[in-house]
């Protein structure tokens, strides 16, 4: 595996030399921490000029196009560190034929008052425990690569009087933003619909992402609009691949207990009775379901309580099926023309019967749930959404900084652009 990539940001006379960097060992996790190989033949990742630097800014998260010169200063000047734009993201593509796109994501000058109190610090622990998730959740799981992106690993360059030493962390590269997006074209229903549907096929494989009570939560569902092949109608139409990302606070071994579909049901249900809080949260957010303040009129019997009654009615009758065919067969019972969210598995009712027994034909590996009370637990406000007394601080001694690289190491950690073997095939190369 390697333990060396080159680094170009287009406009930049300079290529980094980014090795790998090997975080320590936990007591949980004794061993060394896995991730994918980036392919033998990638030796150089090239950032493209334009908005392919960026950060996004506090409040309505918002990615904002980052000068390169900004990061010489990136976490050593008060004022900028104080804008929260701690962590910069930097779109990166291999040289062609391979040409795949890879997200880098980036904390400048760590070497420089690197404040363990700092935002900037935090920044860094998340991205340290999204690592770890990945190594140890995610990287060898049916997802990754489909629901979630590879994990190449974390990685340390020495820019120098650039950016000072830097980390990187490397994953493939999954598009853009649901939060971009919805201020675009882009926001249909169609698409909301499938970022909905990757949420719940997440939580069937047993992943709660953990960030759903946080501000713009689905910034961290991202759609590949430009993966190959897709037309403007199928952009618009749901059908570009959607991941989702930064994994910092998820939990595995989710056993989903949800009792609704991640569908637009458009009436006011409690939320203690979905059976799961993330799904709950993420109905509401989505502007799925009415939150409480918008509950009109005396409860009574709606398209989501009516999916709950047939639920307890269908998991009393078939008590042996897991949720996700339960959920499977509501969804080809109530709700058939939505499209489903393992679109590849293929099932088949006993009989025509609204509660008729469902065989599905495929299987997501079975997950021991930690906490046998984990939906019932939950810190729940009536309006669906979760306190955040939960603190995101990580406890600063996680993770050691890394150690200083060698002196000889710090010589080769900065090429001239022109010292490198030439590209002609290379679109983004200088
Ligand atoms: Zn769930």
């Amino acid at each position: 595996m390697a333990t060396k990539i080159r680094i170009h940001f287009q406009g930049d006379p300079r290529v980094f030399v980014a090795r790998s960097w090997r975080i320590p060992p936990t007591p949980d996790h004794p061993d060394e921490f896995e991730f994918k190989p980036i392919p033998a033949h990638i030796d150089l990742l090239s950032v493209p000029r334009g908005r392919n630097v960026f950060a996004n800014r506090e409040g309505d998260r918002k990615a904002q196009a980052l000068e390169l010169d900004w990061i010489k200063s990136w976490g050593i000047d008060a004022d900028v560190d104080s804008c929260e734009w701690n962590l910069i993201y930097a779109t990166a593509r291999a040289s062609r034929p391979d040409g795949r796109r890879f997200c880098l994501r980036l904390i400048a000058n760590i070497d420089e008052d690197f404040d363990q109190d700092s935002k900037r610090y935090r920044s860094f622990c998340r991205l340290v425990k999204d690592a770890m998730f990945h190594s140890t959740e995610l990287n060898d799981s049916q997802v990754a690569g489909w629901l979630v992106p590879i994990h190449y690993g974390m990685w340390t360059m020495n820019t120098r009087d650039w950016g000072g030493k830097i980390f990187v962390s490397i994953t493939q590269g999954c598009g853009v933003s649901w939060n971009e997006l919805s201020y675009t074209n882009m926001n249909t229903r169609a698409n909301r619909l499938l970022v909905a549907r990757t949420y719940e096929a997440l939580h069937d494989y047993g992943f709660e992402h953990g960030s759903m009570w946080s501000d713009n939560p689905f910034r961290h569902a991202i759609i590949n609009i430009h993966a190959p092949g897709l037309t403007l109608a199928d952009r618009l139409n749901g059908k570009a691949p959607c991941y989702i990302v930064d994994f910092s606070e998820a939990r595995a071994h989710h056993r989903c207990k949800r009792k609704i579909p991640l569908l637009p049901l458009d009436t006011y249900i409690p939320p203690a009775t979905m059976g799961c809080q993330e799904i709950a949260d993420a109905l509401l957010h989505l502007g799925f379901i009415q939150s409480s303040k918008q509950r009109t009129g005396i409860f009574k019997t709606t398209p989501a309580l009516e999916a709950v009654q047939w639920h307890d009615r269908y998991t009393s009758e078939h008590p042996d099926l897991r949720n996700f065919k339960v959920m499977m067969a509501q969804r080809a019972k109530l709700y058939p023309e939505f499209l489903p969210v393992h679109p590849t598995f293929l099932m088949e009712f006993a009989d025509e019967g609204l509660h008729a027994r469902v065989e599905v034909d495929d299987t997501i590996p079975d997950s021991e749930s930690d906490d046998e009370s984990e939906s019932d637990d939950d810190t729940q406000s009536d309006d669906g959404t979760q306190s955040d007394d939960e603190s995101e601080v990580l406890e600063p001694e996680l993770v050691p900084l890394p150690d200083s690289p060698s002196p000889e190491a710090d010589s080769m950690d900065v090429l001239n652009h022109n010292s490198q073997p030439s590209d002609p095939d290379d679109p983004v190369s200088v």
